[in-house]
């Protein structure tokens, strides 16, 4: 589904990704830890080539992304959904007209973007509040509905960049608890950047552990938290003892 080959980036003379290597296989979540500045955004925001990489190939469903042009990425963009930290939502229009707005524009007429986006609201359990402005929404809510507008695309992947980042504690379960149950029905394979470690343990096929660029080590969450091979993931044990 995703196999990342030799990626590297540089900004200037630091490596944020040097060499890294990774595959996720269909309907797989695989969970990216590693401290702040490690590289973990540059790294995911290189697979739909948010960030153009200096050098190596990613593949999304047999498609390599890295050797397409405007016309093959803006298609290969819809099979790949992206949650960010920030919701990055219109406030002043309604949930659904937000989950709405990419499929208009993806050119799927107004009735069957309608249809689609209540569906993938019914998905985060938003439904009932659809006609709500989104800037009057709590910031679960706000980031439930970014996960709605990605899911409207059915996407093979989706791509989590530390998407309860920016919540305040008490909203952060609900944000969780819909990430596992898409994990749990596989309907995409999924990355996830976080720093929810109990999400991590219970939710990931497999942890990636990163450090200055490149993965230190990766495994199941039983052996990479209960015996970690690098100094990060013994950090990480420490922090659930
Ligand atoms: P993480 O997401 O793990 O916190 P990032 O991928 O955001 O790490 O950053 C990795 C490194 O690259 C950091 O040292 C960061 O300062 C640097 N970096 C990220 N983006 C840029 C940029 N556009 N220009 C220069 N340096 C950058
Ligand atoms: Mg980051």
């Amino acid at each position: 589904m995703l196999t990342i080959e030799n990626l590297y980036k540089s900004f200037g003379k630091l490596v944020a990704v040097n060499d890294f290597n990774l595959h996720v296989k269909e309907g797989e979540t695989a969970v990216l830890m590693g401290p702040s500045g490690c590289g973990k955004s540059t790294m995911i925001r290189m697979i739909n080539r948010l960030i153009e990489p200096d050098s190596g190939t990613i593949c999304v469903s047999g498609t390599e992304v890295t050797k397409l042009d405007l016309e093959g990425l803006r298609r290969v963009r819809k099979r790949i959904g992206f949650v960010f930290q920030q919701f990055n939502l219109v406030g002043r229009l309604t949930a659904v007209e937000n989950v709405m707005l990419g499929l208009v524009m993806d050119g799927i007429p107004r009735d069957a973007a309608y249809d689609k986006a209540m569906k993938a609201l019914e998905k985060v359990g938003l439904e009932k509040r659809a006609q709500h402005k989104s800037a009057e929404m709590s910031g679960g809510q706000q980031q439930r509905v970014g996960i709605a507008r990605a899911l409207a695309f059915e996407p093979d992947l989706m791509l989590w960049d530390e998407p309860t980042a920016s919540l305040d504690p008490i909203l952060v379960r609900e944000v969780l608890v819909i990430m596992e149950d898409l994990a749990k029905y596989r309907a995409s394979s999924m990355l996830v950047v976080t720093h929810e470690i109990s999400f991590a343990i219970h939710v990931a096929d497999r942890i990636v552990l990163m450090d200055k660029g490149s993965i230190v080590e990766e495994g199941m969450p039983e052996d990479v938290f209960g015996h970690p091979a690098s100094h990060i993931g013994q950090q990480y044990k420490e922090l659930i003892e």
